[in-house]
């Protein structure tokens, strides 16, 4: 069985982007796949943080993820720090990754323009992100459209150190060299479904950072007080003008969250001005309140249960442990430690 593994940052609750983006996927990938899963709190202290607040986002986290169904009795959870071999991964990564590579990687360029003084870990953030992948040798990262090509430095680098330190195989390549096994898999991309949720503000990717999200155990009323002034249509302006549902956040969210025929019946209703934005968000939010309210309330039953969260932790961490282990050691033994 093939196995995959994704990481989220322990941003606390989940919003519904994260949700609809990524985690209701691997709900669903959990059953076909071996899945691991994993919340990457050394990706987290890149710039300034809380400890305090990081232990809270963490537990957050956790509760978010298994109550929009990752089952750890499927799928393995962790907290990435409980297995230190990430980072022992990482080292060895950076001693085979050139500088230019990581400097012209989009994400880098972007943040540390915004940055006075920018820290090394910035630099090798995706460095740290192939160890991740490549430690428990993943044949597949669920990620959607726009981060296909973060995944293409863990594939370089598995190439990189396979050509470098892979066990001769005894063959001959085409051009005379000697051929080498293929310890780490080259990680391909299995694509999320769902495209990417914009944000209420119907400008930008639904993120925390710019405040236009909807937290996905966020209460009936709080989620209608954003629902309600949410941007939709700009060229539906009065109540008579027929919209376009296409370029509606709110319809989008309607294919995410509402029935087929319900998203057909919105799809008429606002093209032929049948009824007004406000009544199409009355049935978004009935429709995420269906989904939604099972989720809340396996999360209130979570919350109460601290040792069942760390115990779920520990044995996900238990499990992959074991596996970075067998890693590490091959990786040693091939590297001359
Ligand atoms: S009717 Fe619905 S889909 Fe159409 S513009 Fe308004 S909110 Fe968007």
């Amino acid at each position: 069985m093939s196995r995959i593994f994704s990481g989220i940052q322990p941003s606390g609750e989940l919003h519904i982007g994260n949700y609809l983006g990524a985690v209701k996927n691997w709900a669903q990938l959990q059953h076909q796949f071996e899945s691991i899963f994993c919340i990457v709190d050394y990706h987290a202290i890149i710039g300034q943080y809380d400890p305090e607040s990081l232990r809270q986002r963490r537990k957050d986290m956790a509760i978010s993820l298994l109550s929009a169904g990752l089952d750890p009795n499927v799928c393995s959870l962790f907290v990435q720090s409980h297995v230190p071999e990430h980072t022992e991964l990482a080292w060895i990564f950076n001693t085979i990754t050139p500088l230019g590579e990581l400097e012209r990687q989009t994400q880098f360029k972007e943040k540390s323009q915004r940055q006075e003084s920018v820290v090394a870990g910035l630099l090798n953030y995706p460095v740290l992100q192939a160890a991740d992948i490549l430690l428990y040798r993943a044949d597949l990262v669920p990620v959607g459209e726009d981060q296909v090509q973060h995944l293409e430095l863990s594939r370089v680098v598995s190439r990189r150190w396979n050509a470098l330190f892979g066990h001769q195989t005894g063959r001959t390549n085409d051009d005379g060299s000697q051929e080498r096994e293929e310890y780490f898999p080259e990680p391909k991309p299995l694509l999320t479904p769902t495209r990417r949720i914009m944000g209420l503000d119907g400008q930008a990717k639904m993120s925390k950072s710019m405040g236009n999200t909807i937290g996905l155990l966020e209460p009936t009323e709080a989620i209608w007080a954003k629902l309600r002034p949410a941007v939709t249509d700009p060229k539906r302006i009065r109540r008579t003008d027929p919209g376009t549902p296409e370029v509606c956040n709110i319809y989008h969210l309607h294919k995410a969250f509402s029935p087929p025929a319900t998203v057909e019946h919105v799809a008429t209703q606002c093209s032929t001005a049948g009824w007004g934005c406000i009544d199409c968000k009355k049935v978004l939010a009935e429709s995420m309140e269906t989904e939604l309210v099972p989720i809340r309330r396996r999360a209130a039953e979570l919350a109460n249960k601290p040792k069942e969260i760390d115990e779920a932790l520990a044995a996900g961490a238990d499990h992959c442990r074991a596996i970075a282990r067998e890693t590490m050691k091959d990786v040693r033994d091939r590297m001359g430690f």
